[in-house]
């Protein structure tokens, strides 16, 4: 009989498209439409074409596609980008508001802006305050940051450490060209585990293009663990045998249980395709043996898909 898989998705966003940031002045048009520009270019590498969701990107449309899918929780992800999208909803409050609005559907991750000096207060604020679970930083939002910043980031990690709170980083890939790429560097959270080794560090998106050097960071640090959001959406879509050579490595490098799944709705909005193949995942026994690669068990795909979440996560 086939497996029923559980789900829980580490990494959903959400957002009211307004143009009230624009009609303040505070979004740039020129930087909002290219970035728009090349969001929709990702849609499409997935699938999706021009503008078939942007409609609506609501908590409730979200809400729809768990129920359709079988995501038992999903974690809430403040929408990156949010100055040049200008996006109405980008908050703590709005996340910890969603949480109580679907009693035990939802988790949240707090996000903070480093380069303001009152960072740590509202990292304080979300998790003690606004019940957030864990901490969010993608180091293209606001202006961009370099995630080993000894002034700016170590009081937010020394924090998280202390309080047994994990944070989650976003590396490697971004869709938006006006963004650098350097900021996304993984390497720069080796100097984070090595000065924090309690501090549980989940690298999203694999660090890709840099996985091979990420594989080695989290094998070799025992709190560090690494995402195949939007990465898996992309090769999946385009080419599922790199998808396989990939997810083997992780296997066989650092065992599955530090591999974590997560959708990264609206971004890469394929979940019913990605999901599908998860569940269906099988390596034929010609590539494993051509490429000498791991078997993947069901009990990987149920460690990817739920497992690592509860035991990573906080509860
Ligand atoms: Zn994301």
């Amino acid at each position: 009989m086939k497996k029923q898989y559980k789900i829980i998705d580490t990494h959903a966003h959400f957002g009211l498209a307004s143009n009230k940031m624009i009609e303040k002045g505070i979004v740039e048009y020129g930087r909002r439409k290219k970035l728009l520009e090349d969001i929709d270019d990702l849609k499409q590498k997935v699938g999706f074409e021009k503008g078939i969701i942007e409609d609506d990107n609501s908590l409730e449309a979200y809400v729809q596609i768990m129920k359709k899918n079988g995501i038992e929780q999903s974690w809430l992800h403040q929408l990156s980008f949010g100055e040049e999208l200008g996006y109405d909803i980008l908050d703590n409050e709005s996340i910890a508001i969603a949480i109580k609005k679907y009693p035990g559907l939802f988790k949240g991750f707090a996000s903070v802006n480093p380069n303001s000096n009152n960072s740590l207060e509202e990292l304080r604020y979300a998790i003690e305050t606004l019940k957030l679970h864990a901490f969010k930083l993608n180091p293209n939002d606001y202006g961009g940051f370099w995630l080993n910043d000894k002034e700016k980031l170590y009081p937010l990690y020394d924090y998280c450490s202390q309080n047994n709170i994990p944070v989650s980083v976003h590396t490697g890939i971004t869709p938006g060209t006006i963004f650098r790429m350097k900021h996304n560097y993984p390497i720069l959270l080796d100097d984070v585990a090595v000065d924090f080794p309690n501090l549980k560090i989940i690298v999203e998106h694999m660090g890709y293009p840099w996985n091979d050097l990420c594989y080695y960071m989290v094998s070799r640090h025992k709190n560090m663990y690494v995402t195949i959001t939007a990465v898996a959406n992309i090769l999946i879509h385009n080419n599922p045998r790199n998808f396989i050579v990939e997810l083997s490595k992780m296997i066989s490098i650092f065992g599955s249980e530090k591999i974590l799944w997560g959708s990264d709705w609206t971004a890469t909005p394929n979940i019913d395709e990605v999901l599908h193949y998860m569940k269906n995942l099988s390596v034929p026994i010609v590539m494993r043996k051509m490429m000498n690669l791991p078997k993947i068990s069901e009990n990987d795909i149920q460690n990817i898909l739920y497992n690592n979440a509860l035991n990573i996560l906080p509860k």
